[in-house]
């Protein structure tokens, strides 16, 4: 507790104490973390790893918690949320700069009101630009890596360095960040000159095709399986192949398989991590036997002692 206190009278921002990971988690699931800290500043970020490396204090980092599941059993750590008070931004012509907990949709609007293009596709995406960067998250065949110039991020000896866009190492749903402990700080964007109301018509479109096929009316973490074009031409879309394997509506405690988009998970009420984790491995066991797949997962799963991994690694049954 002396640990905490120590952390509390740093004042490294609003902090929040046996906070249930379920409010920050798109799936509406995972126990509680000892502590979650939403910074306001890059050296409030700085000071919480330093002292969290001091005291051997587990950090996860996490924008808005969309594309992960967190374990029942929470964290015996401290969570760095990466969100609202952590997402001031500056335009300059063409070149625009963020900070990490800017929300993305948000910032596409704000872009798209001064005539910039380049962050339309991600207009339906409900997470932070830091978590898009780190995921290279996108859609309609577009990546967020296409416009970035560099990326600011604190690195494992607390210093504030940046990347060239070669350096982020982009490839679909791949970054640098996934395979570093890069904290994602601010990033700076290269949009097109684009015209305004072209730029939201395109952005209705987005939005109304997304409502149509996506079940938005139980909690969810998106698709949960890679959708990745090189696979999906060989197979097919993992939604089509999980749907062709008649699987859609299959349920193990309070997760089901979506009846509207077979990629998607639903949280029904009261599923748990270890729920989706048996749903994700038999969707898995079904589609090799059936079609020699191993599908893997885009989500990942932060461990009760802040470990992170790919979904699909956890409790594999082949
Ligand atoms: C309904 C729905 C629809 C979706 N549609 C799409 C889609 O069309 N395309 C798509 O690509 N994704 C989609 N997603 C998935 C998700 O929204 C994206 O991957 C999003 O970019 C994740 O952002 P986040 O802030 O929620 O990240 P989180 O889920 O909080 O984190 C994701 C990963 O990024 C890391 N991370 C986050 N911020 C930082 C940071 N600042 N520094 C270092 N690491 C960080 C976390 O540790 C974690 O490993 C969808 C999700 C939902 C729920």
């Amino acid at each position: 507790m002396d640990k905490i206190n120590n952390l509390i009278n740093k004042k490294v921002g609003d902090i929040y104490l046996k906070e249930p990971l379920s409010k920050h988690s798109s799936w509406r699931i995972g126990g509680p973390a000892d502590v979650l800290i939403e910074p306001y500043n890059i050296k409030q970020i700085i000071e919480i790893v330093q002292y969290a490396d001091l005291m051997k204090i587990p950090t996860v980092v996490i924008g808005n918690g969309t594309n992960l599941l967190f374990c029942d059993e929470g964290l015996r750590g401290i969570i760095i949320k990466l969100g609202n008070n952590f997402s001031r931004y500056t335009i300059n012509g063409k070149r625009v700069c963020a900070e990490a907990g800017i929300w993305t949709p948000k910032f596409a609007k704000i872009l798209s009101d001064n005539g910039l293009s380049g962050l339309e596709h991600a207009i339906g995406i409900p997470g932070t630009l830091g978590g898009l960067i780190f995921m290279n998250g996108g859609s309609s065949g577009k990546c967020i890596g296409d416009i970035v110039k560099k990326v600011w991020a604190v690195d494992k000896n607390y210093d504030l360095i940046y990347l060239s866009q070669k350096e982020c190492d982009f490839s679909y749903r791949k970054s640098v960040f996934q395979d570093s402990d890069y904290i994602i700080c601010k990033i700076e964007l290269e949009c097109e000159l684009g015209e305004k109301e072209r730029i939201k018509s395109e952005m209705r479109t987005i939005l109304n095709n997304r409502k149509n096929k996506f079940p938005l009316n139980y909690p969810n973490c998106g698709s949960v399986f890679l959708s990745n074009p090189v696979v999906n031409d060989t197979f097919a879309p993992p939604g089509k192949l999980i749907e062709e394997a008649g699987l859609k509506g299959y349920q193990i405690g309070g997760a089901q398989i979506s009846e509207k988009h077979a990629n998607f998970i639903v949280n029904l009420g009261n599923a748990t991590a270890k729920d989706v984790i048996s749903i994700v491995q038999y969707i898995r066991k079904v589609v090799y036997q059936r079609y020699g797949l191993c599908l893997e997962s885009e989500v990942k799963y932060v461990g009760e002692l802040g470990s992170l991994r790919s979904l699909h690694e956890i409790g594999k049954v082949e």
